[in-house]
């Protein structure tokens, strides 16, 4: 089966479009949302704990993802040491899922496709791309975050134009553009193999 990327920055609107797919009727496997679950395993939360100190959890079941957010953010090593925890355990776990999967093509959504390197071993990948200002304003308004916060964020992503060159099929979310149509467009051309 097709294993087909689905990545954008933060505010690009990938989750939105994964939902378009998945109304489409394509299985999505979302990975920053099954990465949050697996900071619960015990001996991924011990590692967690071992790096980033134990406010990492505010409690047996809440991660304090402010707390763990503001240390990685402006530590470039220390975030790599826990993509190193956290990647691995993401990968095992998008494996045994994709095992329970039966369609033409199933989509891997995440921010960091191109950054981890996880793109070359999928069949292509979709980008959504969306202004800066709008993504500034997306995230500000959903996460009560300052315009510094959200930069800082950005920071550690790379930029559309730096993306757009592995990537496969581009879906424009500039709140202009249908998103409907444009994944109807992509669902069709990854199903006939353009
Ligand atoms: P993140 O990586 O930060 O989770 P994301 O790329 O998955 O972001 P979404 O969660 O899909 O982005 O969108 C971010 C916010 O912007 C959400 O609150 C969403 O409802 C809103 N949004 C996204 N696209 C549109 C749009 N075309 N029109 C209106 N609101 C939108």
């Amino acid at each position: 089966m097709k294993v087909i990327g689905l990545t954008g920055g933060i505010g690009s609107g990938k989750t939105t479009v994964a939902k378009i797919f998945e109304f489409l009727g394509v299985p999505v496997y979302y990975s920053d949302e099954r990465a949050r679950d697996l900071y619960f395993v015990p001996e991924i939360k011990a590692a967690v704990v071992d790096l980033v100190g134990p406010e990492a959890y505010y409690s047996p079941t809440a991660l304090n993802r402010p707390y763990i957010a503001s240390k990685v953010f402006s530590d470039t090593e220390m975030l790599a040491k826990l993509n190193d925890i956290i990647h691995p355990a993401v990968g095992k776990d998008f494996d045994e899922w994709l095992e329970t999967q039966h369609a033409g093509f199933v989509l891997k959504e995440s921010a960091i496709l191109f950054e981890t390197g996880i793109y070359k071993k999928l069949d292509g990948t979709i980008l959504v791309v969306s202004p800066e200002a709008l993504r500034m304003e997306r995230i500000a308004k959903r996460d009560k975050l300052s315009d510094e916060e959200v930069k800082k964020r950005f920071k550690a992503q790379l930029s559309d134009e730096q993306k757009i060159p592995f990537a496969q099929w581009i879906i424009n979310n500039d709140e202009e553009h249908s998103l409907i149509e444009q994944s109807l467009e992509v669902q069709s051309k990854i199903l006939s193999g353009l």
